[in-house]
């Protein structure tokens, strides 16, 4: 993936300047060069990579930093800050309000993803208790109507629309006003797209935006336009209120760089981002998470959402308790590898398994290193080892997070002696412990919020 690259190059850009013995204002400059090539390459608008420059610079004077000061630390929290500055309008898009019936207008050029949007937008907010329903207002496109009754259908999602009628305001109105009626709380309405940018489309966007009235009007944008994207997303704010954006095949080669420029260019923030043909192929997108991501931190915010989406609320603080305090064992390295044995690879019938357990599939990197995509059968047999030697451990090493006894060599040997595996086999197994407890603590030392888990976005 393209994004990773850029991620990359920025990461090893700050990296090479902690590798430098004395940071002077000729070393931040190459980093900052550095950094700046990166981001033009991926598309970023110059206008902005120039800003964010100039900003850091401003932060970081060599003559104002008393002597002592972690320069270091300064230049990369400044990095991270202007990176998540660019994608964060500083406004919070229009938050859908329960009890009332929330119009949401859909706008963005033809092929960019918009009603495959529509209709994971409704199926995610389904899911969070709203009652949807779509109406395709898009009588351009010869079957737009069938692609989003299709989609609709499969989603369970009321629809409205006509193979007849010509006139998308009417439409549009009917629809809206009908699911009005039927007390839908969220009512979607796509509009239509075009090629590119002209006059007809976006005259037909404002007369549906004057008769519906939205609550709020969602841009959606191809991640991988590049350049284009600042333009694009300019024109159409400049014709509807456009209040969010979402961008779409973040899963593909995108360079994501014009995910920046359009909210540059509309003031408004990047609520979701599509990361797939499917319709649960939706992730929340949060600038912070979004560019902790890119920079290879692990993306803990949305690991955060989606253990608050996947486990019942009650169930919540004692999760937290456990993961707070509880230490990563050998036990429960055992209980993770029965449910994968159970319940199948990575994320699979996630719903059946225990909260715990639910929670430690979607650590980030965590199952991902257990089960590599495409090693399945070679990770069950390898899982399978495992097991066996740890059947061949006492309670009292199982129940300990102590490496000091867990690695103890005269133990390692009785263990594979006891299992008949050879001994480098149970080395491997307690380096996998020894990975697995890396990333329990990590998450442990997050120190999650219990609070704004409970009470998700
Ligand atoms: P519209 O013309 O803007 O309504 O675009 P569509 O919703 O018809 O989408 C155009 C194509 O992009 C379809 O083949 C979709 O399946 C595909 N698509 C939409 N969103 C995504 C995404 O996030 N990832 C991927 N890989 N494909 C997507």
């Amino acid at each position: 993936m393209v994004l990773a690259e850029l991620g990359g190059r920025i990461t090893a850009a700050l990296q090479s300047m902690t590798n430098a013995t004395v940071i002077d204002e000729a070393v931040l400059k190459e980093c900052l060069n550095e950094i700046a090539s990166a981001l033009l390459q991926a598309d970023v608008n110059v206008k902005f990579v120039k800003e964010m420059r100039d900003n850091i610079k401003k932060v970081v004077n060599f003559d104002d930093l008393a002597a002592g000061h972690n320069k270091r630390r300064i230049i990369q929290q400044s990095v991270l800050s202007e990176l998540v500055r660019m994608l964060d309008p500083g406004k919070p898009a229009y938050q859908l309000k329960k009890g009332k019936p929330n119009v949401v207008m859909f706008v963005g050029l033809q092929g960019s993803g918009k009603t495959t949007t529509c209709t994971k937008y409704s199926y995610y907010y389904q899911r969070k208790g709203f009652k949807p329903a779509m109406v395709c207002a898009d009588t351009f496109r010869a079957g737009a109507f069938d692609q989003l009754k299709q989609n609709a259908t499969k989603a369970k999602i009321p629809f409205y629309g006509s193979y007849t009628e010509t006139d998308p305001v009417k439409i549009a109105q009917e629809g809206v006003e009908r699911f009005k009626a039927e007390g839908c709380d969220l009512i979607i309405v796509d509009t239509s797209g075009r090629h590119k940018q002209e006059a007809a489309l976006f005259e037909e966007m404002k007369a549906v935006e004057d008769v519906v009235n939205p609550d709020l009007v969602i841009f959606v944008m191809d991640s991988s336009i590049g350049q284009a994207a600042f333009a694009q997303a300019k024109a159409f704010k400049d014709t509807s209120n456009v209040g969010a954006v979402v961008v779409t095949k973040m899963d593909g080669h995108a360079k994501g760089g014009g995910a920046l420029s359009a909210v540059a260019a509309t003031k408004s923030p990047v609520i979701f981002m599509g990361t797939g043909e499917h319709m649960d192929e939706l992730e929340v997108f949060e600038a912070k998470s979004f560019v902790s991501r890119l920079l290879g931190m692990g993306d803990m915010s949305s690991f955060v959402n989606k253990i608050t989406e996947a486990i019942p609320l009650d169930q919540q603080p004692e999760l937290l308790e456990k993961l707070s305090q509880g230490q990563f064992t050998l036990r429960i390295m055992y209980e993770q590898f029965q449910n994968i044995q159970k319940m199948g690879p990575l994320n699979q019938n996630i719903q059946k398994m225990g909260p715990l357990n639910q929670v430690m599939s979607m650590i980030p990197g965590f199952n991902e290193q257990l089960m590599p995509k495409g090693m399945e059968k070679e990770s069950q047999a390898r899982i399978k080892r495992f097991m066996t030697m740890m059947d061949s451990m006492t309670d009292e090493e199982l129940d300990s997070s102590n490496l000091k006894l867990i690695a103890d060599p005269s133990r390692l040997t009785r263990v594979a002696r006891g299992s008949g595996r050879p001994l480098r086999d149970v080395q491997e197994m307690i380096e996998e412990y020894k990975k697995m407890s890396k990333a329990w603590n990590g998450m442990k030392n997050l120190k999650i919020n219990k609070k704004g888990m409970l009470n998700p976005a």
